[in-house]
């Protein structure tokens, strides 16, 4: 399996702290990892300074993705590489229809126009799969939209954007059943189109249930200090995090 994203030993953090201490990963091509752990742990900031969040500094190490070293690069080309993140807490933006904002995506990904007419069906068509009413298209990026209906216009821009590689923080977190029925379906729908690698920072086994997980990460502190298969999975949410917290 040729590898995609190539993390070692990142250092990173704000400017006060070091969040991250020291953190190797590696994610395969189509590969399903799922990185747990517990509030606070440096979950969101890895997802941050992987898509490059100025927000956060570097302090050292390396990321490479497809085989280029994106280390400090900007979010812009990161993203234009295949790179995907879904907020824990996605933004608002007023004036910005949710369908312009996905085009826009679009456009800067491919670096191509694309024709409005193709555009709304594709768009249509993955919005039935989401169980989304299409007059959202219509409305401004997630004003006003309740936190599933939020996770599900990531989802359809997962699902339209088709990325190598899409990182989903909590996606699942916070939503009603059938909700995270639809997010599920959805993340498993990209798999099936697009083949893509996933990274998984999740609390639930739900989202995972249709997916083969290759990789399980735990995250304490800053540090992964506990890797394994699926079944560690089923282990911490049996056991909780204790045991790694001791360790
Ligand atoms: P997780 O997603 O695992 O719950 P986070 O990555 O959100 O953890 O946060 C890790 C730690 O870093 C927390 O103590 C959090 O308060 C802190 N942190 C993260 N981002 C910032 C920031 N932009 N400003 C201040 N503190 C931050
Ligand atoms: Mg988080």
């Amino acid at each position: 399996m040729s590898e995609l994203l190539n993390i070692k030993g990142l250092k990173a953090g704000i400017e006060e702290k070091e969040i991250l201490h020291g953190v190797d990963l590696n994610v395969g091509e189509g590969e399903v990892h799922v990185i747990m752990g517990p509030n606070g742990a440096g979950k969101s900031t890895l997802g941050s300074v992987i898509i490059g969040d100025p927000g956060y500094e570097i302090t050292g190490g390396s990321i490479s993705f497809d085989g280029e070293d994106i280390t400090g690069e900007d979010t812009d080309k990161i993203v234009k590489k295949g790179l995907f993140l879904t907020f824990q807490n996605p933004i608002e933006i007023s004036g910005i229809t949710l369908s312009n904002f996905i085009k826009t995506a679009l456009e800067l990904h491919t670096g191509e126009r694309i024709k409005l007419w193709d555009f709304k069906k594709k768009l249509k068509e993955t919005m039935e799969v989401l169980q989304m009413d299409p007059s959202y298209a219509d409305r401004d990026l997630n004003v006003g939209f309740s936190g599933g209906e939020k996770k599900k216009a990531e989802i359809l821009q997962l699902l339209m954007l088709r990325p190598k590689l899409a990182i989903l923080d909590e996606t699942d977190s916070g939503l009603d059943v059938d909700a995270v029925h639809v997010v599920s379906k959805g993340v498993e729908e990209y798999k099936k189109q697009v083949g893509g690698a996933l990274l998984i920072i999740t609390h639930s086994t739900r989202i995972l249930e249709a997916l083969k997980v290759d990789r399980t990460h735990v995250l304490v502190d800053g540090r992964i200090v506990a890797e394994g298969d699926a079944g560690l999975i089923e282990e911490i949410n049996r056991d909780g995090f204790e045991r790694f917290l001791t360790a």
